[in-house]
């Protein structure tokens, strides 16, 4: 795997900590150039610097449009370009059901977990097709297709990061550039620490849910297939 991603450049969203984090561990270890996006600064620095000098770390909150904008005037000139790799990985994920979710938290959800992908995607998408190669890799959720009570923002702004990946297949095919769906089950990461799934009905215990290796190592299986290879979806449940 190693050899086929040696030299490429990739950012990843999101990635202080959780599946971001080894994402860009595993990528960085790849030979993969990444950068670290984030909105903690002092988290990200830490965590970019453990993975070494591979690892860029740029605080960005990604849910603001301008902010987006500003990041990738300065991924273009950090990397010479539009990256190899983009992964839309920043996610918020609130339970409430509809009559206690706020308005702020309805769009935020969205901004940070369907908006910024689609953002990010705009940004690079007519150099990577201009050069033929390119794959972007959008974290999607069990939550992209079933749905669960209390989850109307999440599940909203996951069935539209299918959509949104989905219609970009259509419109990528034949140009060289790939477009991935992760969609892992419930993962043991920080995002779950509010929620305290232990014990509350309805939840997946944390001992009972994947890692964020897993994640990370299905996201390298689809970067590193053969480049006839499209491996449009990959849903990951616990065996
Ligand atoms: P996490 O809460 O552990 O980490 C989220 C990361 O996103 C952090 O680095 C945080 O700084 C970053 N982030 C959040 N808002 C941001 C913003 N506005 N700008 C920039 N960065 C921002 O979450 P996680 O569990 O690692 O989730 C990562 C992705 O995987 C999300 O898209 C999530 O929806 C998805 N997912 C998670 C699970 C799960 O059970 N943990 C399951 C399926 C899908």
């Amino acid at each position: 795997m190693s050899a086929l991603l040696n030299g490429r450049t990739a950012v990843v969203t999101g990635a202080s900590r959780g599946i971001g984090l080894s994402i860009s561990r595993s990528l960085a270890e790849c030979g993969v150039r990444v950068a670290m996006l984030a909105r903690g600064k002092d988290e990200l620095q830490q965590r970019a610097a453990e993975i070494g000098s591979d690892a860029i770390p740029i605080v960005c909150d990604v849910g603001a449009a301008e902010a987006v904008d500003e990041v990738t005037r300065e991924l273009h000139t950090l990397f010479g370009g539009a990256p190899s790799i983009l992964v839309n990985n920043a996610g918020l994920f609130r339970v409430a059901p509809v009559e206690h979710t706020t308005a702020d938290d309805f769009i935020r959800t969205l901004e940070v977990n369907l908006i910024a992908p689609f953002l990010l995607v705009r940004a690079f998408m007519a150099e990577m097709k201009s050069r033929g190669s390119g794959h972007v890799v959008n974290i999607g959720s069990i939550a992209d297709r079933a749905i669960f009570p209390d989850n109307s923002a999440y599940s909203a702004s996951k069935f539209g990061v299918r959509a949104l990946t989905a219609t970009l297949r259509a419109e990528l095919r034949g140009t060289g550039v790939r477009v991935t769906l992760v969609s892992p089950g419930p993962v043991d990461t920080p995002l779950w620490d509010q929620i305290a799934p232990d014990g509350r009905e309805g939840f997946t215990p944390r001992s009972a849910m994947l890692g964020a290796d897993s994640v990370a190592a299905a996201v390298l299986y689809a970067l590193t297939q053969p480049a006839e290879v499209d491996v449009e979806e990959i849903r990951l449940g616990r065996s």
